[in-house]
């Protein structure tokens, strides 16, 4: 019987037929045998992840996957970026990302990113647990430029609009309510005050005149986007009685997974771009079975690649996805194995589109069907049929016995 599972998301490798691999898509054109021998002994089909011709970003996709329905949890990019980066959140708090940009005596933005500064840190220190009209502003330092607000105090709404126009050349946008409520009028006003408090302190902070004297661009204005603002809900324990963790180099997929209340774990060699240590994903995936119920392992560049347009780069990283799946052949055999995708990333439309991608489920008791390769035709003939994301943690949760019965 099993009674621990390994889901294995390959971000946008879902893709279309490309007339110079021969009509084929770059996971049909790619060697995988590994994936290919999986598929064999496994249950496969297809899957929308959020429904029929729904073209779901990547967050929302994987909320899908684990059950958690957008309407009712998706708070928006905010408050998954700050899980991720460790920002513990209360219920009612307000949560935006951004970045720290460099603007000038008239609040024109000169760079969004602080000429990619790699460290903030010493900026946000000085502006985190600022107080005005009740509110907390909590200020975390992301990766390079990057950054989290969160406001923490009663009445607060994400009803705002973001400061970042997402050009340059223009002055900073007044953070404005989008609906007539008090509370998103009150929040707005409090992050203005904010926003040009946080430009005096800045702008004097020494740090930023070294950077003037080198001729660097100063970290001295926060552009934010994406407010959300963060309910209380049911983590993915408390949903399935299962401890859950991560394996992941992107900051998103952290993020909704620290979201849920999964541990993410620490993966040298891991980072979200195509030089990732695929492998060390995949061995640390099965070590983890010995401490977690549930593995949640995510490898991102078949998306960044398919967003570029680069189908030979999304099928030759496919083969290096395959190369490492050999791992899997040490599944122990009270193990279930999950393998699908968020989405679909056409490379050749450069973007998420609404097809939906392959699914298997390899492990005791489930019925292997006459699949024999892991791709988006071959898959269609599968003994899963056509299911959506909702549907993934229901057959994980009867694989491992784990189903209530209904009725007597
Ligand atoms: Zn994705």
């Amino acid at each position: 019987m099993i009674d621990k599972a390994i889901l294995l998301i390959i971000d946008g490798l879902g893709d279309r037929p490309i007339a110079a691999l021969g009509d084929r898509t770059p996971l049909e054109a790619a060697h995988t045998p590994n994936l290919d021998r999986l598929a064999t002994s496994a249950e496969c089909g297809m899957m929308h992840t959020v429904g029929r011709g729904v073209r779901p970003g990547s967050d929302v996709a994987h909320l899908a996957i684990f059950g958690y329905e957008r309407s009712l949890y998706y708070p928006g990019r905010g408050p998954i970026e700050a899980a991720g980066i460790g920002v513990p959140l209360e219920d009612g708090d307000v949560a935006m990302r951004g970045n720290l940009g460099t603007v000038d005596d008239k609040l024109e933005i000169v760079d969004r990113r602080a000429g990619r500064i790699r460290v903030v840190e010493p900026f946000t220190k000085m502006l985190d647990g600022m107080e005005i009209d009740g509110v907390t502003f909590l200020v975390k330092p992301g990766t390079a430029h990057r950054a989290v607000v969160v406001m923490r105090g009663p009445d607060l709404s994400a009803a705002i609009t973001d400061n970042d126009p997402h050009v340059e050349g223009v002055a900073a946008s007044t953070v404005t309510a989008t609906d007539d409520s008090p509370s998103a009028k009150r929040t707005a006003d409090a992050l203005n005050q904010f926003l040009a408090r946080a430009h005096e302190i800045l702008k004097g902070h020494p740090d930023n005149r070294a950077r003037r004297a080198e001729g660097l661009f100063e970290a001295n204005y926060i552009l934010l986007r994406g407010a959300g603002q963060y309910r209380r809900l049911p983590s993915f324990k408390e949903r399935y009685g299962l401890d859950g963790c991560c394996i992941a180099g992107g900051g998103l997929y952290k993020g909704v997974a620290a979201f849920l209340g999964m541990t993410v774990l620490d993966c040298p060699g891991a980072t979200g771009l195509p030089d990732t240590d695929i492998r060390a994903k995949f061995d640390l995936a099965l070590e983890s079975l010995s401490e977690y119920d549930f593995v949640f392992v995510h490898v991102k560049a078949t998306d960044s690649l398919a967003e570029d347009g680069n189908f030979a780069g999304k099928k030759d990283f496919t083969e290096r996805i395959d190369e490492a799946a050999a791992a899997f052949d040490a599944l122990p055999e009270s193990a279930l194995l999950v393998v699908t995708a968020d989405h679909s990333t056409p490379s050749e439309l450069c973007a998420h589109s609404a097809d939906p991608v392959p699914i298997l489920f390899h492990g005791q008791g489930v019925r292997v069907d006459g699949v024999t390769a892991f791709g988006e035709r071959a898959c269609t003939s599968g003994g899963l049929g056509f299911i959506t994301g909702a549907d993934v943690m229901p057959q994980v949760i009867n694989l491992l016995g784990r189903s209530p019965l209904l009725g007597g």
